[in-house]
């Protein structure tokens, strides 16, 4: 008898927690992002408090297709993944790499963009012409990164911050040698910080895809289906110019 009523109470606790766990509505879809990757994701717009960028784009149509209002949480790219599959965001967009170790605790829509890590240095720093020349030196990089887990395959001294731009601060107040980053982002600060330059070397591309819980199928369908159908009807090019320079 006992043991019937722990369970019913038990079964009560698991619906209440699947009615309310999420704390979401039927009608809202929420996208993870860190908006300091641009032009993929960034703070800016008139108010100066809008996060705007190409992958804000693409979840807008997503969430447009699904007959959903988007909405947007911004925080730290190594938590993006922890809120997703804690049911604190639907889906996330943050040009974020499909990587095998990734793939073990989410899913990722189709790839649909190619990027690469590249250098930024300082201008008067020519002493990194090859991958070999990373060997050592005090790298900065965004924790949680590709680009964090690449440059500890070359040296001891690697710096992880929050964002890009910390670690861009810290190369300008040469605290480090370099930064590896993402070639888009990389672009984007470099045209605000004239005193740098961008060294590409032969690194692997990479490819970014939209994630979601694992197990979420109709949600990844319907990411996909948008992808495809912005890919064919021109609208996936016309983000392309408006984004990237
Ligand atoms: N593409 C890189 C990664 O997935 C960096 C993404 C980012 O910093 N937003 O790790």
């Amino acid at each position: 008898m006992k043991k019937s009523i722990l369970g019913l109470a038990g079964l009560g606790l698991t619906s209440l927690l699947m009615l309310t766990g999420c704390g979401k509505s039927d009608d809202v879809l929420v996208v993870g992002t860190n908006a300091s990757f641009p032009p993929f994701e960034y703070v800016g717009g008139p108010s100066g408090d809008e996060v705007k960028g190409f992958d804000i784009d693409l979840a807008r149509q997503i969430a447009k297709d699904a007959g959903k209002t988007l909405k947007i949480e911004n925080m730290n790219f190594d938590s993006l993944i922890v809120a997703l599959n804690s049911g604190k965001i639907d889906f996330v967009a943050s040009g974020m790499t499909i990587t095998e170790e990734r793939q073990a605790s989410v899913d990722f829509s189709a790839p649909y963009y190619e990027a690469t890590q590249v250098v930024l240095m300082n201008k008067d720093n020519d002493s990194i012409k090859s991958i070999d020349d990373l060997n050592g030196k005090r790298i900065a990089v965004q924790l949680g990164s590709t680009g964090d887990i690449m440059a500890k395959n070359y040296s001891d001294n690697v710096t992880a911050f929050n964002t890009g731009f910390e670690a861009v601060m810290e190369l300008r107040n040469a605290k480090v040698d370099l930064v590896l980053f993402d070639s888009e982002p990389a672009i984007s600060f470099l045209n605000q910080n004239p005193q740098l330059k961008m060294v590409e070397l032969d690194f692997e591309p990479e490819f970014y895809g939209l994630a979601v819980s694992k197990n979420q199928t109709e949600l990844l369908s319907q990411i996909n289906t948008t992808l495809s159908n912005m890919k064919s009807n021109g609208a996936y090019d016309a983000l392309v110019s408006k984004h990237m320079k």
